[in-house]
């Protein structure tokens, strides 16, 4: 082996990793360092070495890389959520676009990516709706509620979280002195014993409606009335409720929602829709970006009122019902049952009368529907989870021959490869818009406009 385990070196940050890190290379030995940047100089320490790449802790910067920046927070080289914020916001734009140009002519091997600038954030802080805050005790026996460091599973405490709305300092000082005033136990993940285990937090947008959730490892919550006279008294506090979980698992919610105090849900707004959104549904975090990256699904997808529009991997139908504006008829499709609940539910509220949802796989509910009825679409739509597609839904998307195909992707690499797919079978890359979701962190999220060979528009 040529690198073993706490040996120090001496390597250049040539890129940037899928979660963050820095990439530098030993003698042609591949190093993932944390906290490193292209264009430092590094002395590192060995962790662990496999046998073509390898993980190594950041020692010492020897020379320092012009993007580099002191991060707001403190505690962002500890803390597993912002992988990137030592890197200058206008850098962090231009390395997500890259990825994704990269992984389009390197994975898909599309030679002219038809790349839009990135759309970044104006004020890239205090952006996250949603946060899930891990509860522990420390080696003293005191209370913390943060955020996992990189990797493990040891909390921070964290305090003040530049990524997440700013309403959360409050509730969790609440919370905290509610827990050492009536001293409650605090879920022990070896023992598996105690009860609060998370406190997870929504924040809407635009409303300014507030949600806490308490996940608890048991029933009830002893002296819940307490906390519950305390937190409703915050200006904007809608839902507050205890959910149960009591599995031995990294799952952070269990099934069961117990309605303490207020409404089951909140609601918020992206662009003109109206949206419920209960505990354990999914919703979009970034809800500035969301709205920038449904109006580009929009604008890609050009309806002018007579169109059918297949969302598939709808969710609770936001992109669906924001189509439906504009289309004649949207159809969503989604695996899991509760969201489509609350997809249905969102049309009601929105009186959306021509949009309607199924449960199911993509990629067994569209060829089934396309063979019962020949169901027909102008455009269709996916967003898909990080794996991408099933090919077996690409192979109907291509008998379907929809004029347009809007594909939303958080992963560049699944995005390369379906798009690859879908060029090689009568299709036209037309668009690439990355859309940065997730300021600070690694994660890229990426929209493209395919036609149908041949086709010039309307
Ligand atoms: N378009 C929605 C949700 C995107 S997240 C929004 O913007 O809010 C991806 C969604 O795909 C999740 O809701 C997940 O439950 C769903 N999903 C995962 N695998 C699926 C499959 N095979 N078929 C349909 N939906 C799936």
């Amino acid at each position: 082996m040529l690198i073993n385990k706490n040996d120090e070196l001496i390597i250049e940050i040539e890129d940037i990793g899928s979660d963050g890190e820095g990439i530098g290379k030993y003698q042609g030995y591949t190093l993932f360092v944390k906290n490193a940047l292209p264009g430092d100089k590094v002395r590192v320490k060995a962790m662990k070495c496999k046998k073509n790449y390898g993980y190594a802790r950041l020692v010492e910067v020897m020379e320092v890389s012009p993007h580099r920046v002191t991060p707001k927070c403190k505690i962002a080289d500890k803390c597993g959520g912002c992988s990137l914020m030592h890197l200058s916001y206008e850098r962090q734009l231009l390395y997500k676009q890259n990825k994704v140009k990269n992984c389009l002519e390197r994975i898909g091997g599309f030679t002219e990516v038809p790349l839009e600038p990135i759309i970044g954030m104006e004020e890239p802080y205090y952006y996250r709706n949603k946060a899930q805050f891990p509860v522990g005790k420390n080696k003293d026996g005191k209370v913390v509620i943060g955020f996992y460091a990189g990797g493990t599973h040891s909390i921070i405490d964290t305090g003040h979280c530049f990524i997440q709305a700013k309403g959360n300092d409050n509730l969790i000082k609440i919370i905290r002195l509610f827990i050492e005033k009536y001293d409650i136990s605090v879920y022990e993940e070896e023992k598996q014993k105690g009860v609060i285990r998370h406190i997870l937090t929504r924040i809407g947008y635009v409303t300014g409606e507030i949600m806490v959730c308490i996940v608890i490892n048991g029933n009830e919550l002893p002296h819940q009335d307490k906390l519950v006279q305390q937190l409703k008294e915050i200006p904007g506090m809608t839902s507050i409720s205890l959910n149960i979980n009591k599995a031995n698992t990294n799952v952070i919610l269990g099934d069961k929602v117990i309605n303490l105090w207020g409404q089951p849900f909140i609601t918020d707004y992206i662009g003109e829709i109206k949206y419920q959104i209960s505990p354990l549904s999914f919703y979009q975090v970034n809800p500035q970006q969301t709205k920038l990256l449904y109006e580009t699904a929009l604008e890609f997808a050009d309806l002018h009122g007579d169109e059918t529009v297949w969302d598939l991997y709808c969710g609770i139908g936001t992109i669906s019902l924001f189509l439906a504006c504009k289309a004649k008829m949207v159809y969503g499709v989604e695996i899991i049952p509760q969201a489509i609940e609350d997809a249905r539910r969102n049309a009601e509220i929105n009186q959306i009368t021509n949009a309607e949802f199924f449960v199911g796989a993509a990629e067994d509910i569209l060829p089934e529907k396309y063979k019962e009825n020949n169901i027909y679409a102008e455009v269709i739509v996916v967003d898909p989870p990080r794996k991408g597609c099933e090919e077996s839904l690409l192979d109907t998307i291509v008998t379907m021959a929809p004029k347009k195909v809007v594909y939303v992707s958080c992963d560049p690499a699944t995005l390369a490869r379906d798009l690859r797919y879908l060029c090689d079978r009568g299709y036209e890359l037309m668009k690439v818009q990355a859309v940065d979701q997730f300021a600070h962190t690694g994660h890229v999220e990426a929209i493209i406009l395919m036609t149908r060979s041949g086709y010039k528009g309307k």
